[in-house]
């Protein structure tokens, strides 16, 4: 296999000199790569917009608000902020190491490797390199093969802005990840599913090679009897039906207190109605389903699962069209609840109790993402005290992941290891520890022999 694909060698080998001969070492010429990166995006946002809208049919205005503008909030905070991130931190000595200084130095791992998915085939390709540039690495990019367009167009275009030594593009599909993962990187960062995450995990093994695996799973929305309901209809219809319900944090599904069930489904089929109209086809706002074997796999899930499609539920093959769909008395031992949904079906199942929500989703894998509508501080403590998930947005959906301050990642099923804003800086670092010592004074009383007087004050220092 290795002999096979001899440019991804070609390309490997330069960015592993490129590392080798510093080309980002120097934090200015770090900044030089941000923010020529910061230009492709500004310059080429119109043919990154049509591609987004022929993988995904994503519109202009969520192509910039979900992919290119966020990753340009991450390269300014990058910017802003990477001379405080790189300065050395020094900490404190104890007595018996004094005279001396310690601090932390932080390093760049090396040559990474960044693979991406397809759903927000963008952002979740060039999120990770701002940080990973920002510690000064060089980079391999994969974006995914599924969003074809997406990846033409930064293989093509990205090289007219960055240097060719810090960052290459290698498109193509599995044999081609498989070839890159061949390889021995500093940091594999690999978003996307679990199957492949333990394909990415078993190849750095290998080599050692520590890595961030940003994953998927079900992520569950518990709506409490006291819920202001139209609030949290609209906004687990937001976040549900945003990219067609092809978002890693989504609500996969919703356990709602049985009491609210029929007005929340009520209230959910007038957000539909008010976010994109009685045929949400013509919705310039509503997505397509990626590929043809994910509609079909979409598909098929509603049909093999026993449930009531209470809203939606219309398709159209020819244009990878699947309506905002709300399933009820849905199996919680079938299909659509076995795995993630990643599409826009919304199973909604009522439950007796928050304590029956909290042990319905602790009986399963984490998710990456746990939402929950109250308005009672009690219910929201319970809820996350009692469960774990990557990351929670409590009374809204999505939103933890725009905190550049909060970690956004996994845990358990759903993932290993988080970044955005510090924390992608942190994970493409080495935080070396440095102790800096005099040549004097040097007493012996340091060394051996270890004996009488000497070794009872040592033990004393010590
Ligand atoms: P995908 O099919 O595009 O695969 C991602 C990458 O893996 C591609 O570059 C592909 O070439 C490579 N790949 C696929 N199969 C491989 C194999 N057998 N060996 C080696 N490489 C292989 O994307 P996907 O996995 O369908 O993405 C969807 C999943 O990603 C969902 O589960 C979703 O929840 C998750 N996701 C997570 C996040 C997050 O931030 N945690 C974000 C987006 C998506």
């Amino acid at each position: 296999m290795s002999s096979e694909f001899p440019h991804i060698a070609e390309q490997l080998d330069r960015v592993r000199r490129g590392y080798a001969d510093g080309v980002v070492r120097a934090i200015g010429d770090r900044e030089t790569q941000l923010r020529q990166l910061r230009r492709f995006l500004v310059e080429r946002e119109d043919d990154l917009t049509s591609a987004l809208h022929s993988d995904l049919g994503k519109s202009s205005f969520e192509a910039y608000s979900t992919e290119i503008g966020f990753t340009i909030k991450e390269i300014d905070l990058a910017l802003g902020e990477i001379r405080r991130w790189t300065k050395p931190r020094k900490t404190k000595l104890p007595f018996h190491l004094k005279p001396g200084a310690a601090e932390i130095v932080q390093e760049p791992l090396g040559t990474v490797l960044i693979i991406a998915p397809w759903n927000y085939p963008l952002q979740l390709l060039l999120a990770p390199l701002v940080p990973a540039l920002a510690a000064g690495n060089t980079a391999i990019l994969k974006p995914s093969e599924i969003a074809p367009a997406t990846a033409a167009v930064v293989e093509r275009l990205l090289p007219d802005y960055l240097d060719g030594r810090a960052v290459q593009v290698v498109t193509g599909g599995v044999p081609e990840t498989t070839r890159l993962l061949e390889e021995r990187f500093d940091h594999v960062f690999y978003t996307g599913n679990g199957t492949v995450g333990r394909v990415v995990m078993r190849a750095a093994a290998e080599h050692l090679t520590p890595v961030t695996l940003e994953l998927g799973g079900k992520s569950p929305a518990i709506v409490a009897a006291d819920a202001r309901l139209d609030v949290a209809a609209r906004r687990i219809a937001w976040g549900k039906w945003v990219n067609a319900g092809q978002t890693c944090v989504a609500p996969d599904y919703v356990l709602v207190e049985e009491s609210v069930i029929s007005p929340l489904l009520t209230a959910l089929g007038h957000a539909i109605d008010e976010f994109y109209g009685e045929d949400p086809m013509s919705s310039d706002d509503y997505g397509r389903i990626v590929s043809d074997r994910h509609f079909d796999r979409l598909t098929g899930l509603l049909d093999a699962d026993g449930g009531t499609v209470a809203i939606g539920g219309r398709s159209d093959r020819s244009e990878r069209y699947l309506a905002p769909t709300v399933v009820t008395d849905v199996d919680t031992d079938g299909p659509l609840m076995s795995e993630e949904i990643f599409g826009p079906i919304l199973p909604v199942i009522p439950v007796p109790s928050i304590d029956a929500a909290i042990e319905f989703v602790n009986f399963r894998p984490k998710p990456l993402a746990l939402y929950v509508f109250t308005e009672r501080d009690a219910v929201t403590e319970k809820v996350i005290g009692h469960t774990s998930s990557g990351g929670v947005t409590v009374n809204h959906t999505l939103l933890h992941l725009a905190v550049a301050d909060l970690p956004f990642g996994g845990v358990g099923e759903s993932g290993m290891g988080g970044y955005h804003g510090e924390h992608g800086f942190d994970v493409f670092s080495h935080a070396k520890p440095v102790l800096h010592r005099r040549t004097r004074p040097d007493p012996g009383i340091a060394y051996p022999p270890y004996g009488g007087l000497k070794a009872k004050l040592l033990r004393k220092l010590l």
